[in-house]
């Protein structure tokens, strides 16, 4: 990677962290599951509004380091408005950019989140992206229980 590509993907980050987006609680949720990584003590809760299979509105509350932060940031900024199929859709890719399956990523459809394609370099990171994914993945099948990445 481009050392130049490198700095604005960590810029991305960065600003996600320090000014994360859509962090608030949502008092008309209809989904709301807690994650956690306990391999870095991160923690997220996510807030959906899910109406006629499309979700209205996400946010999130929680602490953790600044790639798990900035993973559910630019996770519930891009999700508002796309279908429950589309989110799906979303969660395989992102997981399978991380863990290293590039070779099926539609580029296009994952945008913005490409700037996490970087923790596949370090394995104890993975599930820092991951979490926020793993918790909408719950949300969406209408689970409740609080989901752990181990
Ligand atoms: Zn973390």
């Amino acid at each position: 990677m481009f050392d130049e590509l490198r700095d604005l993907y960590q810029e991305v980050i960065f600003d996600h962290n320090r000014s994360p987006r859509n962090f608030r609680t949502m008092d008309d949720a209809n989904r709301r599951v807690d994650g956690f990584n306990p391999l870095c003590g991160d923690k997220v809760t996510l807030f959906l509004k899910i109406d006629d299979h499309v979700i209205q509105d996400a946010s999130f509350q929680g602490s953790g380091c600044a790639i798990s932060t900035a993973s559910v940031s630019l996770m519930t900024e891009i999700i508002k408005g796309k279908s429950e199929a589309e989110a799906t859709t979303l969660f395989q890719q992102f997981h399978e950019m991380t863990t290293g399956k590039t070779e099926n990523i539609d580029l296009q459809a994952i945008g913005k989140l490409a700037v996490l394609a970087g923790v596949r370099e370090y394995p104890a990171r993975v599930k820092c992206a991951t979490l926020a994914w793993h918790t909408l993945d719950a949300a969406l099948k209408n689970q409740q229980d609080a989901v752990s990445t181990e």
